[in-house]
Order: C-alpha cells, then structure tokens, then sequence
C-alpha cells in the first residue's frame, strides 16, 4: 500500500531523514519506534505532504504520492493524526470531528463514522458539544483520532498518540488502535516512543534511528530481539 525508498529530508543544515525505506501492506498494523529527533515526525511530514523531501520515492496504493499535492492526500486516504493532537480548541468536539469529515468519502460515511467514533469513545458522546480545549489531554487525543477516522481514510497514520498521557490512559488509547485496525479494517501506521506499547500492538515494526532504519521486523521478532530489550525496553 506505502513504500517509501530512499527517502532524505531536513531543515536548511539538518538532516532528518538520510535515505529511509519501508514499506506497509494494506491490513497491517506496523510500528515506528525510535528516540527523540529520529525522523519519525518528519517522515510523516513528507507522507502527508507538509515536509518536501530533497529526494526518493513514496508511492501510495501504486501511485507516486510525492506528485500528489499535500490538499489532495487526505482523498487518497491517507489520515495523519499529529503529534501534540492540534485539535481545534474553540471548536466542540462534534465540530473537530466534522472538520475531519471533508473527504469525499468521509462525507458518505459520516453516519457510520460518527457512531463507531462515539461507540469506541462514548465520552465524546458525552461530550460532544463541549469546547475541545477544554478537554482532558486523553480525551484530546480521542478527538484527534476521531478526526481522522472521519476522513473515512484507507492508512491511518498516528504521531505518539500516547505522548504526555498517564500510563492508564495511554493504554487505553492503544487499546482503541486495535479496536481500530479490527473493526474499520485499516491499514495502521503508528509513531511512538513508548517501544513496548507499540511493538506488542503492532503485526511488524521498523526501529529508526538517526534518520534511517535500523531493524524491522515482525512483532515478536524485535520483542525479542536484545538491541531492542536493551535500548528500548530497558531490559
Ligand atoms: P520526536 O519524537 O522528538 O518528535 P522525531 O523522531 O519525530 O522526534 P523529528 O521531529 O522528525 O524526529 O526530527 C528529526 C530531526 O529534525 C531532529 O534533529 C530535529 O531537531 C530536526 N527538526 C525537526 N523539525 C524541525 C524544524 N521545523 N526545523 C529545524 N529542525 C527540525
């Protein structure tokens, strides 16, 4: 479905990424773990259009994304649900969650989409006339990726959803990916920090480090394998 090869980008000086491949079947659920300053935010910055890479190739569903304009990748399907949520804060959450809705297909699912978002986080129900600013950092994050899920989207792409959350909380909103990948039957591409949560949720990861990969492989795979336990898991 993605495959992105030999991907560069950077800031004026700096280098972000320096020549990354991978690539992601449709139906998966693959991780990205990796420290701070890796390239996992810039990555999804040039899959979804806001970071032009200085070279490589991604192709999306066998067509070359990077001749896509950026406005024009949401309906393609692809969603990017951001680090730090960027929810709309004056905004009520049914408002958030409409702006996700402006896809064509979004708009035609809105009904189906709106009740799985409301059955996988019925506190949105609850709340869905409150400002989203005013919400817990958790409940943020809820909106964030029922934003997406609104786009009706084919590859949902999460930026550390888990980031500045309690424990608890976090696991939860892991929880709501695997309801996710399970219920909606999409393709899932997962950003942390958090390598243990990621790598047990995912079918296969990527571990990237200085802008480029380090190890991949499935799931059970780099739990088990001792660079990881070590520098990742603490182990
Ligand atoms: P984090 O978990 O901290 O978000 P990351 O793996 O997502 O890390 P990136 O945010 O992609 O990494 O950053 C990769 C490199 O690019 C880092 O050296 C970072 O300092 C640099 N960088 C990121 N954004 C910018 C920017 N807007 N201007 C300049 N440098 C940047």
């Amino acid at each position: 479905m993605l495959e992105i090869k030999q991907l560069h980008a950077g800031y004026g000086g700096i280098a972000a990424l320096n020549g990354i491949s991978l690539k992601v079947d449709a139906g998966e659920f693959v991780s990205i773990v990796g420290p701070n300053g890796a390239g996992k935010t810039t990555m999804f910055k040039v899959i979804s259009g806001s970071v032009v890479p200085r070279s490589g190739a991604i192709t999306f569903n066998g067509e070359d994304l990077l001749a896509v304009p950026a406005h024009r990748r949401a309906h393609l399907g692809i969603a990017h649900v951001p680090e730090g949520r960027q929810v709309f804060p004056q905004l009520t959450v049914e408002e958030n969650l409409e702006m996700g809705a402006y896809t064509e297909a979004g708009r035609k699912d809105w009904d189906s989409n709106i009740d799985y978002i409301f059955q996988l986080f019925p506190i949105l129900r609850e709340r869905r006339l409150q400002q989203a600013g005013t919400l817990s950092g958790g409940q943020q994050q809820m909106v964030a990726i029922g934003r997406g899920l609104a786009s009706s989207p084919k590859l949902l792409m999460l930026d550390e959803p888990s980031m500045g959350l309690a424990p608890a909380v976090a696991d939860s909103i892991f929880e709501a990916v695997v309801d996710i990948r399970r219920q909606r039957n999409l393709t899932v591409l997962l950003v942390e920090q958090r390598a243990v949560e990621a790598l047990e949720s995912c079918d296969r990861g990527y571990v990237i480090e200085t802008g480029n990969v380090m190890l991949e492989g499935p799931q059970a795979e780099l739990l088990s394998d001792d660079r990881v336990r070590q520098a990742y898991l603490g182990m």
